[in-house]
C-alpha cells in the first residue's frame, strides 16, 4: 500500500495525458489529488510493486525491484489498458536503503520530459500529474517529497526477465514471457519461435528509440537494463540531458564518471542491454544460435533508422552515397564548434539553398566559421543535386527539428519557483515543450541559449 504523503497539493497536471485516460484536467479536486498522491486508494484497485533485477553500470546487480513505485492498476482506453503508477509513493518490499520517495525536483524532471519526449513523437512512458508535500526527505541536503503518477501499458523492464533467469525459476520466467506476448505482443504467437520473436522484436524496437534519442540529442543518463521497458518506451528519467553545445562524448550524468551513457555510446549500450535481456531468454528459445539472429536485427535497423532521421533531418529526399560523408563531416563541424544541437538544427531549416546571404544566424553558433561554410557549400551542392525548393524543405526540416527541448535550465528554473510554490512555470514550460515544433513567437525565450549560470548546473542520480 502506498504511504499516504502529508497535506499533498498539486504541482502540474498533463492535460493531454489526463484526456488520454478519460479525465478532465479541470476537474481535478481535493480528493482526486488525495488518490494522486496515493492516499487514497481507488475501489478495485490492488496495489502492487513489482519484482525486478538488473545490470547497473556494465554490472550484474541483483534484486532491485519497485523500490519507490506503486501500480495502482489499469485503465481502459481507446487504445488499450493503460497501467497507473505512482512514483514516491512510500517503501515497498524493495526498497532496499532507499526511503521509498521522490523529491520535487526529479518528479518535475521525469514530469516535463516524459510530456515532451511523447510530443517529440518518442516512445515513452507518460506523465499524469506531480503531487508535492512539504514532507522532507534526505538527499544531499533536505528537499521535498513529491510523488509522479506514471502511466504505460507496463512497465516490464529487460530486468523483470533477468530476474527470474538469474533465479532459475524457468517457469516464472515463461509466464512472464507468455503475459507480455499474449498481452503486448499478441502477433508474436504465430510465429515459428515466439520466444526468439519477441527479443527480435524488442530489439528492434530498442534500436528504433536510440535512434530518435540521438536524432534529437537526447540522453537517457541511466541506461541500465533496469530501466530499459520491454515495449521500447523510453523509461525512468533522471539524470537525463539534451545536447546543447555538441560533444558526441558529452555525459549527462554527473555519476556516470566513466561515461558509460555518453551520447556516443548510448547505440552500443543500447544493444548491449537487449543481450542481456536475450541472454534471459535463452533458455525458452532454446538455442544460442537462434537467440543471436534475433539480436542481429539492432545494427541494421539502428543503422537505417539513423539514416532515415538524418536525412529529414538535413530536409533530404533522396538518399545518395556521399551522404555519409555528408553527414560525418556535419558532426565533425559541430563537434569541433561545440555548436548548440538544437538550434543548429533548427535554424539549418531556414538556409537558403540559392544564396548564403542569410546566414548569419547559423554561423554565429560556429566560432570557426570558415569550417561551417565549407560545410555548407557541400550542402547546397547537394540541394542543388535534388531540386530542393526552400519553402518546401523548410516546412518538412521544422516538423522534425523540434524548436522547443527540455534544457536543462529551463527545467531548473520551474524547480526553483516550484520549490517557492509557485508553479505556474511548470504549466508554462510544459505547455511549450507540449508543441516542440511549432513556432511559438510569444515563448521565443524558451528556445534560446543556456544563460553562464547553467554552465555550473549537474544531475546527478540523487533523485
Ligand atoms: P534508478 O537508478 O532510478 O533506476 O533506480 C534503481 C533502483 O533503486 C530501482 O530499483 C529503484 O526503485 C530504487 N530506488 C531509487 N530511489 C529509491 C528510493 N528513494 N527509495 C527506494 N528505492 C529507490
Ligand atoms: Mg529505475
Ligand atoms: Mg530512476
Amino acid at each position: 500500500m502506498p504511504t499516504p504523503l502529508p497535506a499533498p497539493y498539486l504541482v502540474g497536471v498533463s492535460g493531454s495525458a489526463a484526456r488520454l485516460i478519460g479525465l478532465d484536467p479541470a476537474q481535478l479536486d481535493a480528493a482526486a489529488v488525495e488518490v494522486l498522491a496515493g492516499n487514497r486508494v481507488p475501489d478495485r484497485s490492488t496495489p502492487l510493486a513489482a519484482v525486478y533485477s538488473g545490470h547497473q553500470f556494465g554490472v550484474w546487480a541483483g534484486q532491485l525491484g519497485d523500490g519507490r513505485a506503486i501500480l495502482l492498476g489499469d485503465v481502459a482506453t481507446p487504445d488499450g489498458p493503460i497501467e497507473l503508477q505512482l512514483k514516491g509513493g512510500g517503501l515497498t518490499p524493495y526498497s532496499r536503503m532507499g526511503d521509498g520517495r521522490a523529491v520535487l525536483r526529479s518528479s518535475i524532471r521525469e514530469f516535463l520530459c516524459s510530456e515532451a519526449m511523447h510530443a517529440l513523437g518518442i516512445p515513452t512512458t507518460r506523465a499524469l500529474s506531480v503531487i508535492g508535500s512539504d514532507q522532507g526527505v534526505v538527499r544531499e541536503t533536505i528537499e521535498t517529497s513529491a510523488v509522479v503518477v506514471r502511466m504505460a501499458p507496463t512497465f516490464v523492464r529487460f530486468g523483470s526477465f533477468e530476474h527470474w533467469f538469474y533465479r532459475d525459476d524457468q517457469a516464472r520466467l515463461r509466464l512472464l514471457a507468455d503475459y507480455v506476448i499474449d498481452r503486448f505482443y499478441p502477433q508474436l504467437r504465430d510465429e515459428a519461435n515466439p520466444y526468439a520473436a519477441l527479443v527480435e522484436e524488442v530489439t528492434r524496437r530498442t534500436a528504433r528509440m536510440i535512434a530518435h534519442w540521438q536524432s534529437v540529442g537526447f540522453m537517457h543518463g541511466v541506461m541500465n537494463t533496469d530501466n530499459m521497458s520491454i515495449l521500447g518506451q523510453t523509461l525512468d528519467y533522471g539524470p537525463f540531458g539534451f545536447m546543447e553545445a555538441f560533444d558526441a562524448q558529452h555525459i549527462c550524468n554527473h555519476t556516470d564518471q566513466n561515461g558509460r551513457y555518453s551520447y556516443a555510446m548510448q547505440p552500443q549500450i543500447g544493444h548491449w542491454n537487449c543481450y542481456a535481456l536475450a541472454q534471459a531468454l535463452v533458455p525458452l528459445i532454446g538455442s544460442v544460435e537462434e537467440t543471436q539472429e534475433a539480436l542481429d536485427v539492432y545494427q541494421p535497423t539502428f543503422g537505417s533508422e539513423v539514416d532515415r532521421q538524418l536525412h529529414a533531418k538535413l530536409g533530404l529526399h533522396a538518399s545518395r552515397e556521399e551522404d555519409r560523408t555528408l553527414f560525418d563531416d556535419l558532426f565533425g563541424v559541430l563537434q569541433a564548434n561545440h555548436a548548440d544541437f538544437t538550434l543548429f538544427f533548427r535554424r539549418l531549416g531556414d538556409l537558403q539553398a540559392g544564396s548564403n546571404a542569410g546566414d548569419e544566424p547559423l554561423r554565429d553558433l560556429f566560432i570557426d566559421r570558415p569550417a561551417f561554410d565549407a560545410w555548407a557549400v557541400r550542402y547546397r551542392e547537394r540541394l542543388a543535386a535534388e531540386n530542393s525548393v526552400d519553402a518546401q524543405r523548410r516546412a518538412a526540416m521544422n516538423a522534425v527539428n523540434p524548436k522547443y527541448v527540455l534544457r536543462n535550465y529551463l527545467a531548473q528554473v520551474a524547480i526553483d519557483k516550484a520549490q517557492q510554490k509557485d508553479f505556474s512555470e511548470v504549466a508554462r514550460l510544459l505547455a511549450v515543450l507540449e508543441k516542440p515544433f511549432d513556432e511559438q513567437p510569444e515563448n521565443e525565450r524558451y528556445a534560446a541559449l543556456p544563460p553562464d549560470w547553467a554552465a555550473h548546473l549537474e544531475v546527478s542520480c540523487s533523485s
